[in-house]
């Protein structure tokens, strides 16, 4: 049966996205496939269509554990009973249940931790699998801007599971990253397949602009969002400037505006994602936590208050506008100084070093009491004062570790090491995305070669150094956001909230 005729079968969609019949084909010939696509081109479908037609079973690992969720659900909602996702959301009884009936699955999300447990392995083991997906491969490589050490096992996985044929997938790795994950996988270089789609979006126009402070910054945001096509979206680095501008644009009378950010409970954040989806919203403010897994395709602009710590999630973030193709246009505003915000954002995400000296000291009273054994429980990281992502590194840390290197000390000199190379990574990240700032020649070309990429054509609306007109993404008087009565509102919200609080 013809690709398409499957596609329509499954999903009800006439024609392919940009790259997803290439993957598909690749991997339905049986090669080993990287694939870089760009957020939002449908990669899930790329191992979703596969997985119907290879009689075994697709196991994704996918980092992400709301993702994962909504890609449960989405499926579930498309009518697949044999889908299932193994992560920390299932309780003990309900994981053991699972695993109990494994091989009824087709489809099975799981999570980097759940495969670092041996019994799950094992039963892993015995199952036929035919595909086997990294999701958001670039987690893969210490290079990569969201590096999980979980992930750097995946190639002993996949051996041990037989070499199965594999998917990575990914939407932003450099040419250094995309080699990595060929390489963790424990594959050759010409062992994998590499589709990688472009990273540029023509439609998307490039405007930076300086500024002399914050000040200056908030008043150019009023009078950018009062004039340009909407709906877009602003982000923050800060929740506090989130919350700030939202106010400031609601105040002012200048569009309907709401504040996003993980400080919100998740009722809240499901609301605003609805209502800005449905265009009851035209400016969301938000942290990085707003965007993913959101498909909205009209959005017009992105603006940036905060410089981005670094330029894959920078492109990520601005990916959002134009889905649709029309025109759209990502601006970044900078002021003197802005680089300081992310510089201590990066320090804050790593452990220190008197932290992990502190956390050794403990667990070496500890370990003398329970037989040379290493517990890294909660208390610790409250005790340490660790947040929640340096307590996922440390723990990660650990546990990667802990077999190869059971003495503590060693242990302890490794982890400092690791997170001084962690944080300089960061830091040269940051440094890049100064650098674009800075630059004085085409911002596109930049960012292209970045990836390793070259500018193919030229675009007419380009960016502020080619020259762009800000008057061609400005509103259309005429143009009216659609209204959804209020009742019909309650009543739509209330069967989505039901569905958030299952998936959070
Ligand atoms: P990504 O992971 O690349 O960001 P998703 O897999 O979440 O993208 O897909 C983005 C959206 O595109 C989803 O709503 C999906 O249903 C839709 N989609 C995927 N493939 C197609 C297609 N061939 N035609 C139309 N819509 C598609």
């Amino acid at each position: 049966m013809e690709l398409e005729t499957l596609l329509k079968k499954y999903f009800g969609y006439s024609s392919f996205k940009k790259g997803q019949k290439e993957v598909i084909s690749s991997i339905l010939a049986g090669e080993h496939t990287l694939a870089m696509l760009p957020t939002g081109t449908g990669k899930s479908l790329c191992y979703q269509l596969p997985g119907y037609i290879l009689s075994g079973q697709t196991l994704i690992i996918s980092p992400l554990l709301s993702l994962m969720q909504d890609q449960v659900e989405q499926m579930k909602r498309l009518g697949e009973k044999r889908v299932v996702a193994l992560n920390s959301f299932l309780s003990l009884s309900e994981r053991n249940k699972v695993l109990r009936q494994l091989d009824g699955y087709k489809f099975i999300f799981i999570s980097p931790e759940m495969l670092r447990v041996p019994f799950i392995i094992n039963i892993l083991k015995q199952l036929t699998i035919s595909l086997f997906v990294v999701d958001e491969a670039h987690c893969i490589s210490q290079w990569g801007f969201d590096f999980r050490p979980d992930y750097s096992k995946l190639g002993d996985i996949r051996k041990t599971l037989g070499n199965p044929l594999t998917l990575a997938l990914t939407a932003t790795a450099t040419k250094k990253v995309r080699e990595d994950i060929i390489t963790y996988l424990g594959l050759g270089k010409k062992e994998m397949k590499k589709i990688e789609s472009t990273i540029d979006r023509p439609n998307i126009a490039f405007n930076f602009e300086r500024l002399n402070d914050y000040q200056d910054k908030q008043n150019r945001i009023i009078e950018l969002v009062s004039q340009l096509q909407k709906p877009g979206i602003i982000y923050f680095s800060s929740k506090k400037a989130a919350d700030q501008m939202a106010s400031l644009l609601m105040e002012k009378g200048i569009c309907q505006a709401m504040s996003y950010h993980g400080g919100l409970d998740s009722s809240t954040r499901v609301l605003i994602q609805q209502q800005f989806i449905h265009n009851q919203l035209d400016v969301v403010c938000a942290t990085s936590a707003f965007g993913m897994g959101i498909n909205k395709e009209n959005i017009r602009f992105i603006i940036h208050f905060h410089l981005p710590m670094q330029i894959e999630s920078y492109l990520q973030e601005i990916g959002r506008a134009g889905r649709d193709g029309l025109p759209s246009v990502a601006i970044l505003l900078y002021a003197p100084g802005d680089e300081q915000l992310p510089f201590q954002l990066a320090e804050s995400e790593i452990p220190s070093e008197l932290q992990i000296d502190w956390l050794f000291e403990k667990l070496l009273e500890h370990s003398v009491q329970n037989d040379g054994r290493m517990e890294l429980n909660e208390e610790l990281s409250l005790l340490g004062g660790f947040s929640e992502i340096q307590w996922r590194i440390v723990k990660e840390y650990v546990n990667h570790h802990e077999n190869r290197s059971t003495n503590s000390e060693l242990l302890r000199t490794s982890m400092k090491e690791f997170i001084r190379e962690r944080l300089r990574v960061k830091q040269d990240n940051i440094y890049q995305m100064k650098k674009l700032v800075d630059s004085s020649s085409c911002r596109r070309e930049f960012i292209l070669k970045y990836f390793a990429e070259e500018v193919v054509e030229q675009i007419p609306s380009c960016c502020d150094i080619c020259g762009v007109d800000l008057h061609d993404y400005q509103a259309d008087a005429n143009a009216a956001i659609s209204q959804i009565s209020e009742e019909n509102w309650q009543d739509y919200l209330s069967k989505i909230l039901i569905h958030s609080e299952l998936s959070e």
